[in-house]
């Protein structure tokens, strides 16, 4: 990649100086509380907006494929590295983040942003007494996130209430997939193997009682906290559900609860969570990921495969 001060004044063309961001560290947008610098990190407010950015980007051949630019909704899956990201991060978060409604008869569609956080559509269809979203109103992250992750909990996920999604690719071109389209499965849509970019996505709910709409999310809202370390920066379940076992399960019958590595911990509520128990490094968390996955094979011959992503250089 060329000097990153050429490239922010191209940017300047289609972003206002103030949300073009060089070595801005990743700390601060990763709900793990680690991550060291990316070289440029840029707000997005529009698709206009990103289109014009793209285009900036293949001009000067910076592409996601190399790893040179990244995207980044609100962080709750990732581990960045502490040397952190060469390349450009493109956030797409609540300046993107519009959702509206079209009513009808019995069911519901709420057109939203990539950039709307799941708590915060929960919101919005609790207000319209929407069913169907409920089980998403915990997860700390955004709906284009989301989308990628095909997020769930408490046997809901995003496949069972997403009519279609719009996407651009890298290219800049918009087109729309259907639910089907999106090959949804645990953990899993066509953005893992392809770069689109979530811009929008049509929600399907049912009409329901506003109050047991309200009792469901403060019944799920009461789990998370009595089961989940939300006390401490994490990324959530660290590790995918191995086929036929339970990942915090494996790990606890490998003896490893309270196991740390420098400030990173496995959660003593939670043994599927890595936590940053007390001033983590990226390494820290990264070491302590690698010793689970040895110990727990050793244990059990169980592969377990880490659902946080993991960007930049680690080893
Ligand atoms: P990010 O972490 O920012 O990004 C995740 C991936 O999506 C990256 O590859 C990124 O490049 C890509 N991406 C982000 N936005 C876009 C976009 N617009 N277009 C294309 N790609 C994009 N997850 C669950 O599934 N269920 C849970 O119950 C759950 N509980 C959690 C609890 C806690 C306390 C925490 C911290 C996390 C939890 N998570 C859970 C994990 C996380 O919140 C989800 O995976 C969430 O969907 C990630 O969204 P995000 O916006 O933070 O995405």
């Amino acid at each position: 990649m060329e000097n990153k001060y050429n490239l922010v004044q191209k940017i300047e063309v289609a972003v206002p100086k103030d949300r073009i961001l060089t070595d801005e560290p990743m700390a601060d947008h990763t709900t793990f509380k680690v991550g060291g610098p990316a070289d440029i990190f840029i707000d997005i407010v529009s698709e206009d907006e990103l289109g014009k950015v793209l285009s900036i980007l293949n001009e000067n051949n910076i592409s996601k494929m190399n790893r040179d630019f990244y995207l980044f909704g609100n962080g709750s899956n990732l581990l960045i590295s502490d040397e952190g990201l060469r390349g450009i991060v493109l956030h797409l978060s609540k300046n993107f983040a519009d959702i509206d409604i079209k009513d009808e008869a019995t069911d519901c569609r709420l057109i939203c942003k990539a950039g709307a956080t799941l708590a915060a559509i929960a919101r919005k269809a609790y207000d319209n007494s929407l069913t169907g979203f409920e089980f998403a109103a915990g997860i700390p992250g955004t709906l284009g996130g989301a989308i990628v992750m095909n997020a769930g909990a408490y046997d809901g996920e995003m496949k069972q209430v997403v009519e279609s999604v719009k996407l651009m690719d890298t290219q800049g071109r918009i087109f729309v997939k259907s639910c089907d389209e999106m090959d949804f499965s645990y953990r899993h849509s066509i953005i893992k193997e392809n770069d689109f970019i979530v811009l929008e996505v049509v929600i399907r709910l049912k009409k329901g009682n506003k109050d047991d709409i309200k009792a469901k999310m403060d019944e799920l809202a009461q789990k998370r906290r009595d089961k989940q370390p939300l006390e401490y920066p994490s990324a959530g379940s660290t590790f995918k559900r191995p086929e036929g076992y339970f990942a915090a399960k494996l790990i606890q019958d490998a003896g490893l609860k309270g196991y740390s590595k420098g400030g990173a911990q496995v959660s003593e509520k939670h043994c599927g969570f890595v936590i940053n128990k007390d001033n983590a490094s990226a390494k820290d968390i990264y070491e302590l990921i690698k010793d689970i996955k040895l110990k727990v094979k050793q244990d059990s011959g169980v592969d377990i495969e880490t659902e946080v992503i993991l960007l930049g250089k680690f080893d």
